[in-house]
């Protein structure tokens, strides 16, 4: 698409073709030189491992515009770490990480045009995926691996923007069991999560929560976003036992409740029992897509919490402040965070 016909200031988070992406071949145990390539279909055989027994893994990033026509990424070398986490967990090579970000600049450069300005408050969302690409017919590892990095200008993940959303806690769908593949970013989780989701959206919510799946008792995540909760004042989000994706925000928020904002910070299990407490005052999911959403009401059967009609809490709003002004260099970085382009 001619980056001239978008407007910028109402996009979404859908799919929207740029021009260039980055693609690297992993053949005979090493990966050829990446190179940056138009946007485009590939040849892929009927037989390839990622079609038929889900062999991809992903991440999810952005690129920012700052006030001063910078462009930021944040954190991306803890996404190179996740993404050989996740390669290792399915038995896919690693990618060198300097080489990662390399890659990950080259792309979002050339794709330069397509960066949200700073005023729309949108980004480049980067997308590297990682795919089994050699047939194969029983089920062991693909012989051959692709690396994608492409790029797509978003907007806000929930159209509500930084206001509250409605949640429902499943009882009858979990996400990841333990001993599974829950803390990997696999193309495999996702598939599973589709139904429920639309289930939940049926009913007017805008997104689920899942329960652990031995108790159903325990908060797992809101979707594709990692759980907080505000609980006598101590900011708390489920700990990572393997179920759960080990998010970057997530990482990042913990931090700055603790170090900027003084908050006592937990990982531990939550019960959904917790939430509909008055100790819990806030509630909100957190991921580089949804950044940082508040949460207005949460609902299981026939019992209803409604934090507000809409007002994210005060420590929601101060971390949102914080986190975004860090990643639009609008707040001095003091954490070494930020990475030009
Ligand atoms: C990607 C993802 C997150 C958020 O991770 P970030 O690194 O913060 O973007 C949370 N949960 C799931 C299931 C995810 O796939």
């Amino acid at each position: 698409m001619d980056p001239k016909e978008i407007d910028f200031y109402s996009l979404g988070f859908n799919f929207i073709e740029t021009k260039t992406m980055y693609i690297a071949d992993h053949k005979d145990g090493e990966w050829s030189d990446g190179q940056l390539v138009p946007f485009s279909n590939f040849e892929i055989s009927p037989a390839a491992c990622v079609l038929n027994y889900g062999q991809g893994i992903f991440e999810g990033m952005k690129a920012l515009r700052t006030k001063d026509g910078d462009i930021t990424l944040f954190r991306p070398e803890e996404n190179a770490r996740r993404l050989n986490k996740s390669a290792s967990r399915m038995l896919m090579p690693n990618y060198d990480i300097e080489l990662f970000i390399k890659a990950l600049k080259q792309v979002v450069k050339a794709n330069e045009d397509f960066i949200p300005p700073y005023d729309s408050g949108g980004a480049l969302y980067i997308r590297p995926l990682m795919i089994g690409n050699g047939p194969i017919l029983g089920v062991k590892p693909a012989l051959e691996y692709k690396l994608i990095i492409y790029t797509v200008p978003v907007g806000p993940y929930f159209p509500e923007g930084f206001r509250g959303i409605d949640l429902e806690m499943s009882t009858i769908y979990t996400r990841a069991a333990p001993g599974g593949t829950g803390s990997a970013k696999t193309c495999s989780n996702y598939a599973g999560s589709m139904l429920p989701v639309k289930e939940t959206k049926s009913r007017g919510f805008s997104q689920i929560i899942f329960l652990d799946a031995v108790n159903r008792e325990y908060i797992e995540e809101v979707g594709t976003a990692n759980f907080f909760a505000v609980i006598d004042g101590v900011l708390i989000t489920p700990k990572t036992s393997g179920t759960i994706l080990p998010g970057i925000t997530r990482k990042s928020i913990l931090e700055l409740g603790n170090k900027k904002l003084g908050m006592v910070t937990e990982e531990r299990d939550i019960s959904y029992k917790e939430i509909f407490e008055g100790s819990c005052t806030e509630t909100f999911c957190a991921g580089t897509a949804a950044v940082i959403t508040p949460i207005k009401s949460v609902v299981l059967e026939d019992k209803k919490r409604i934090f507000s009609d809409g007002e994210p809490g005060e420590m929601t709003r101060k971390l949102y402040e914080l986190l975004t002004g860090i990643q639009r260099m609008d707040i001095e970085d003091e954490f070494g965070w930020i990475v030009k382009v």
